[in-house]
């Protein structure tokens, strides 16, 4: 447990912040610097990165990522200053991405902030790498208070803001959308991330009743299961079922589900607007479906722009305001790491909402 004792009313009163996001949770090793105005106003100053590309046929290994992330840090880090057009002591504070993540990928941005933290003098913000799509979906599509659907590699949730923090009203009980995507991807024999070509073989598919194999829909409660999906997908492949019908079979299925529960929770929350962000937001059938469910229901949707969909430095730079503004910073050398970290464990009020607890502690 930390306590984070940095008193938000010392920060009410900056006209313009500067942060320097870091973001190192899984495949990407991001940076990108942002600014803040007082009247809230958001502006993206420069956003660099560079991904680890596995092996065809296999996942990201987590020491081969740190690996990469090693290498690239310096020159990454660098891009995202000098296209800012900043100097590094005119930044305000550094956020890195604490967790949730690879353990070995992890540290390496919390290094990275640390040891810059350290020789600049600088304040260090650790931020909830799940919140970063979220601040900065909700910047990007204009949302106010909405019910967001966070689909990524590591994430399958639907969640919304409330006095007491986030709330989860549906995730996955198995796989996220994004491993079950990669893992089928994995299975053909594709490079991971391998949605985007999921995505084009479904589209190649031509519609033709007969052939489109059936695979199970698992809804309990309001989450979602992609486990049993997966499998049955894997056998239909072995037993020689067109690769565009599958993923085109695959789609429906996962998404009508994760439509369902989102509408569900829509239903019961009374949002009336739904943020749809990660890197799974990509996807133009998804896009489609809840566009289709929103205008049903009158709900103004917002996705997050596919450049800024997948893990970037500017989600963290986004989350990070939010942190920082609640006294979320630590001394260099207390920079902590946490692989498991939903964000239903993150004690504070999300932007939006009126004011901060002080004395702000996470569990
Ligand atoms: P993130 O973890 O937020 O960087 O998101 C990465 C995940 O998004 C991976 O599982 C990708 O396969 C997935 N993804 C990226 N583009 C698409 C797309 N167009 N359709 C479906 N999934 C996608
Ligand atoms: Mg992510």
């Amino acid at each position: 447990m930390e306590t984070f004792t940095g008193n938000p009313a010392d920060r009410e009163d900056r006209s313009l912040l500067i942060c320097l996001g870091i973001e190192s949770t899984a495949h990407t090793f991001g940076a990108g610097v942002s600014e803040l105005s007082r009247e809230g106003h958001f502006r993206i100053l420069s956003d660099a990165r560079d991904s680890y590309k596995a092996p065809k046929g296999s996942g990201i290994h987590p020491r081969e990522a740190a690996r990469h992330h090693v290498e690239v840090c310096p020159q990454v880090i660098q891009a995202a200053i000098d296209k800012a057009g900043v100097r590094v002591y005119e930044v305000d504070f550094i956020a890195y991405s604490a967790g949730p993540g690879l353990g070995p990928c992890l540290r390496v941005g919390a290094v990275a902030a640390r040891s810059l933290a350290s020789y600049f003098d600088k304040e260090i913000v650790p931020v909830n790498h799940a919140i970063g799509h979220i601040e900065l979906g909700k910047f990007l599509a204009g949302l106010q208070d909405p019910l967001v659907l966070l689909i990524s590699g590591g994430h399958t949730a639907i969640a919304a803001g409330g006095a007491e923090g986030w709330k989860i009203y549906g995730e996955t009980l198995d796989l996220t959308i994004g491993q079950l995507l990669d893992q089928l991807g994995r299975h053909f024999g594709l490079s991971s991330p391998a949605g985007p070509k999921i995505e084009a073989l479904a589209f190649q598919y031509k519609y033709d009743e007969g052939k489109i194999p059936v695979l199970p829909y698992t809804i309990k409660g309001n989450d979602v299961s992609y486990s049993g999906l997966l499998s049955a997908a894997k056998d239909a492949d072995m037993r020689g079922v067109s690769r565009e019908a599958l993923c085109f079979s695959v789609q429906e299925t996962a998404f009508a589900a994760l439509a369902e529960a989102t509408e569900r929770a829509l239903s019961f929350t009374d949002k009336a607007e739904l943020l749809v962000t990660g890197g799974v937001a990509a996807n133009q059938r998804l896009s489609r479906m809840l566009q289709n469910m929103c205008d049903a229901r009158g709900v103004k949707l917002g996705i997050i722009p596919k450049e800024f969909a997948g893990d970037c430095g500017t989600q963290i730079a986004a989350a990070g305001f939010l942190f920082w503004k609640n006294g979320w910073s630590v001394k260099a050398q207390e920079a902590f790491v946490r692989q498991s970290w939903r964000i239903d464990r993150v004690n504070f009020r999300p932007a939006g909402t009126k004011a901060c607890p002080q004395g702000i502690v996470s569990t």
